[in-house]
């Protein structure tokens, strides 16, 4: 039974998706964030939490990530979709999306009942990130571009037959989103396109050599989602724009980035972002399951991959996703020199955006689900709210909350004297 008490975090700096509001304050009145301010007098609430000195910012959103804590989404339980869904709460995550890579019938259906079984129980624990949905990486994507996706799995679509299996994962009573991400010059493309459009997915282009062209033909079926730009993409060339082209050009396309220091080079992003402006930008992380586990080999996906000074490689050479979380890519964004407020929003609201649920998720606004981060200097989650639920992150060691010792800062208290 959710309580509908009133909480109040006042004293620290608002992360706002345009600027700091400092200090300010944020009342929540059960699971909704119901004003937001700077003003002086304090609104009554049932549990007042001075967060001075600490930043407040929105629960972040990751919609591109395969796993961490050494669990794997393609052979998760779900205990293991528990144990992964946990940790991303210790680094800020609020909701995911949980991603698969090409692989045959019979795993996607195992996923699938996992998910099945795990997401109408999820709400009972708060101290864990929220699955939202499951975002397909392919398979319809092109054997030109598969990065370290496996090709052998790779498909193309010639009748509703081949894409099947992947069509029945609604969970009924439950907010599930569905993505994939594909390549609409693949054979059937722009037909499958419409079929998934039809039944409500969310679409990315990715993996692809599409023409400038057909992207503009994806484009008016809805498909405006550009996945890790301009990874994996075929690249810019000044006869053949292509997508890369067409994703900077196209006012309607959004783009999401992998900012682990890695994947790109930080003046590829501030290259991007110069061109794009922030309203056009998403983080995700793109994590595997090595994620939070250091340097050293894993069999993930069939294959060894082995990690070096945070770097993945499969044994072909190709990077191979991430081992960072968002809070790691949005930490990058600050050191590159991209200011707070617009860091943050690129793991908030924009992925909301994407997902087409900003409407009640990815920023500190009235009205907005109460999933909210208190931050420490080094936007470590000191104390997180998901649905307006307090979980006080700074009691766990930090070897439990994969965090840094203790930073010095003081503890998160009510204020004493005070009602
Ligand atoms: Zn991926």
């Amino acid at each position: 039974m959710r309580t509908s008490r009133r909480i109040l975090l006042y004293g620290g700096r608002l992360v706002l998706p345009d600027r700091l509001l400092e200090p300010g304050w944020v009342l929540i009145h059960g699971e909704t964030i119901v004003e937001v301010s700077a003003a002086e007098r304090l609104p009554s609430a049932d549990e007042r939490l001075d967060v001075s000195g600490y930043y407040v910012a929105p629960g972040m959103l990751d919609l591109h990530i395969h796993g961490s804590a050494g669990v794997d989404v393609l052979t998760a339980t779900a205990d293991d979709l528990h144990r992964w869904a946990r940790f991303l709460l210790r680094h800020g995550v609020t909701r995911f999306l949980p991603t698969t890579v090409p692989t045959d019938p019979a795993q996607y259906a195992r996923v699938r009942a996992t998910l099945a079984e795990y997401v109408p129980e999820q709400e009972r624990d708060p101290r864990a990130a929220s699955v939202l949905g499951v975002h397909f990486e392919g398979p319809f994507v092109s054997p030109r571009r598969p990065g370290a996706l496996n090709p052998r799995y790779f498909r193309t679509f010639r009748s509703l037959r081949d894409v099947e299996d992947l069509l029945a994962w609604d969970i009924p009573a439950c907010l599930f989103i569905r993505m994939m991400t594909l390549a609409p010059e693949i054979e059937g493309g722009l037909a499958l396109i419409e079929e998934l459009r039809r039944r409500g997915f969310r679409l990315a282009i990715g993996h692809s050599e599409a023409s400038f062209e057909i992207c503009e033909a994806a484009a008016e079926l809805g498909v405006t989602h550009v996945t890790h730009f301009p990874n994996a993409l075929a690249p810019l060339h000044h006869r053949q724009p292509g997508v890369v082209g067409w994703a900077l050009l196209d006012e309607r396309a959004t783009l999401d980035l992998i900012a682990d220091g890695h994947h790109l080079d930080r003046r590829m992003v501030a290259l991007v972002r110069k061109v794009v402006g922030m309203d056009r930008l998403a983080l995700i992380s793109d994590a595997i399951a090595a994620t939070g586990l250091g340097d050293g080999r894993y069999e993930i996906w069939g294959e060894t991959i082995r990690v070096v000074n945070g770097r993945t490689e499969n044994a072909a050479g190709a990077l191979a996703g991430s081992v960072i979380t968002l809070r790691d890519a949005v930490r990058h964004l600050v050191q590159w020199g991209i200011p707070l407020p617009e860091a943050m929003r690129m793991a908030t609201l924009m992925p909301a955006r994407v997902l087409g649920v900003a409407e009640t998720f990815g920023s500190l606004e009235p009205g907005k689900r109460a999933d909210v981060l208190v931050l420490d200097e080094q936007l470590w989650p000191r104390l997180v709210l998901r649905d307006g639920e307090i979980i006080h992150l700074s009691e766990e060691s930090p070897s439990q909350a994969g965090a840094p010792g203790p930073c010095g800062m003081p503890p998160i208290s009510p204020p004493r004297g005070d009602g």
